[in-house]
């Protein structure tokens, strides 16, 4: 059994932010991911033709100046370089199948007189619903703003807390507003797992966890056996919950308590030539079978485009095909390449803050217990590397 200070279960960025902590701090860490490349949510498939790559986020897709603990490690990884604008193209809704700009569909007189709320309105205490249909108007929110909320989780956000959506961070000032990286999101996750003294496997689909004698044993579907004084668990809630049944039951029916969504993501790659849709950075249609559709336009390719729709789970190939080629506008023979992936995301309600208290609450005193993810302060990007620094602060402290 391979022996080590630390394991992690996990190989987003919640699992690589706090394997990347310890490996500074001269613990031997390894960490164990499902799939057969790092990076969960952090999904750049790259398409090679005329022996050009492209690539498409089937995932996150943008990171701003207050991402600090990221822009940390971003920059310690040696990936400052790499960071990239994002073209200004606009985010676009589709009404009765005609692509129209947000503005043009929010009622301005309504909008002006809810607008000031925003000055005397706290989020605390207060659901996305509640909050902003009082700072853009009720009818603005139901028939505009709404649908731009839930395109980020991918699920109904209007019972979500307001105050964990969208967070006012302090802003670094040297740094674009908003940005990506040269190739893709996935490349801060490979250059995590590239760093020196850290051990990765991937196919290790852990499915058993064991506690004795002061260590944690780990065990994957394919046989793979290590052990450790400290266990980090960044997977979904549910995986986290079903790990600790036996070794932490309390902990285990706390995590069970959570509810996630699963995100359907199938991106497509068209020639540029082939497509008549003028550029966007994405495509929000009301009450339809997807989400939003994510458009690689906020990165111009001189020979391609790719979009990457966002579905609701449980569509027949069949639905979610000729749903793309209608929104497109391209028959499905200009398709030049489609890469598809499951993600998980957080349905994070009303009462989450309480459940947060609690859980942390059941974790004092196990500093040999970390448990990071994107179900604790928010799903961005930076709340997880938040939430892993705290956690190893935990472990150090
Ligand atoms: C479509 C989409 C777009 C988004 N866009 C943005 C954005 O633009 N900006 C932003 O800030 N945030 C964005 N987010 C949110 C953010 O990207 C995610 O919340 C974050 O990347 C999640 O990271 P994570 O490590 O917590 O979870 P994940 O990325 O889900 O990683 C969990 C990992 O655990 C692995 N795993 C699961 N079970 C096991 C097991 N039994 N054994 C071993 N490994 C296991 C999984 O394979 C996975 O790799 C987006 C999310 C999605 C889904």
């Amino acid at each position: 059994m391979m022996q080590n200070d630390v394991v992690v279960v996990g190989g987003g960025i919640s699992g690589l932010s706090l394997a990347y902590y310890c490996v500074q701090a001269g613990m031997k860490t390894t960490l164990l991911e499902k799939t057969d490349a790092v990076g969960g949510s952090f999904a750049s498939p790259a398409y090679s033709s005329d022996r050009k790559k492209f690539w498409m986020e089937l995932g996150a897709h943008t990171c701003y100046s207050s991402y600090q603990n990221l822009l940390d490690i971003v920059e310690e990884c040696g990936l400052k370089n790499s960071i990239i604008p994002r073209a200004k193209v606009p985010f676009t809704l589709m009404v009765d199948g005609k692509i129209k700009s947000i503005v043009s569909q929010l009622n301005i007189m309504e909008l002006l007189v809810s607008v000031p709320n925003i000055f005397k309105l706290k989020k605390t205490g207060l659901s996305v619903s509640a909050y902003y249909s009082k700072i853009v108007g009720e009818k603005n929110y139901q028939e505009v703003i709404r649908h731009f909320f839930n395109a980020v989780p991918s699920q109904q956000t209007d019972d979500f807390p307001a105050d964990m959506m969208f967070k006012s961070r302090e802003k670094r000032k040297d740094m674009l507003k908003n940005y990506t990286f040269k190739n893709g999101m996935q490349s801060v996750a490979r250059a995590i797992s590239a760093k020196s003294g850290l051990n990765v496997f991937t196919t290790q689909d852990v499915n058993s966890i064991l506690y004795k004698d002061g260590l944690y044993e780990i065990r994957s579907a394919g046989g793979g056996e290590y052990s450790a004084k400290t266990l980090v668990i960044a997977t979904p809630s549910s995986v986290a919950s079903m790990l600790l049944k036996d070794i932490n039951p309390d902990i285990s029916s706390h995590l069970g308590q959570l509810k996630s969504a699963d995100v359907d993501s199938v991106g497509v790659i068209v020639r540029k030539e082939n497509i008549k849709l003028k550029p966007v950075a994405a495509i929000i249609s009301p009450n339809d079978v997807f989400f939003s559709v994510v458009s690689r336009d906020t990165v111009p390719d001189e020979n391609y485009r790719g979009f990457v729709f966002h579905f609701k789970p449980g569509l027949d190939e069949k639905t979610k095909r000729s749903r793309i080629t209608e929104v497109l506008g391209v028959g499905f023979s200009k398709i030049e390449h489609t890469e598809s992936k499951f993600n998980t995301v957080p349905t994070l309600r009303m009462g989450h803050h309480e459940w947060l208290e609690k859980n942390d609450a059941l974790l004092k005193g196990k500093k040999n217990l970390l448990l990071t993810g994107n179900y604790f302060g928010g799903m961005a990007i930076e709340d997880c590397v938040s939430r892993s620094k705290s956690e190893f602060a935990r472990l150090k402290g």
